[in-house]
């Protein structure tokens, strides 16, 4: 997903997700989704969307609300989560009034409206963001040197670290490879 991002706007969005860390003294994994959401003013909350839709973003007189499927595994609603709050700190933070839904990944592609092209770019910056957010570049190269992976093939290192991170498995190969540490 990153990479149809130019390179100058995607360090602007893992800038922002840093500063998210930085602000909440983040030093270890797994990353607290909903405490970082809530400290940015961000009320999350659980509600049934239905089928299809995994999380939204309502802005209302300048209260922003996150509310994500409990139809969904935890580390997908981890996802969802960053997701949202991406679109907030990103798309939306002066804005008095908005809404962002999001369905789920291939229902999306799958859907007869076309994304605009903002739009997707938009989809693109949210899940660089939680990407950077939930398994930040730093912490994954700290991790990286632990002795226990040394001696594991490139597989089990995945499982191993998505497991730490909190996050799945297809997330956390993705990361990587954007990391270039998985070629
Ligand atoms: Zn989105």
């Amino acid at each position: 997903m990153s990479k149809s991002i130019s390179n100058l706007k995607f360090k602007k969005v893992t800038d922002a997700a840093l500063q998210l860390l930085v602000n909440a003294k983040v030093t270890k994994v797994p990353i607290d989704v909903l405490r970082i959401a809530r400290l940015s003013g961000v009320v999350v909350e659980q509600t049934d969307l239905g089928d299809d839709v995994s999380g939204l973003l309502v802005i209302h007189d300048r209260q922003a609300v996150i509310a994500y499927s409990p139809n969904q595994g935890e580390q997908r609603k981890r996802f969802t989560i960053a997701h949202e709050l991406g679109h907030y700190i990103l798309h939306n933070q002066d804005s008095s009034d908005a809404v962002f839904v999001d369905k789920d990944f291939i229902v999306k592609y799958r859907s007869q409206k076309a994304y605009s092209e903002i739009e997707m770019r938009q989809e693109q910056e949210a899940n660089a963001f939680a990407a950077s957010l939930l398994m930040p570049k730093e912490l994954i190269f700290e991790e990286l040197k632990n002795d226990k992976l040394q001696n594991m093939s490139e597989i089990q290192v995945i499982d191993e670290l998505a497991r730490i991170f909190d996050v799945s498995i297809p997330a956390m190969t993705f990361r990587l490879s954007n990391l270039n540490i998985l070629y």
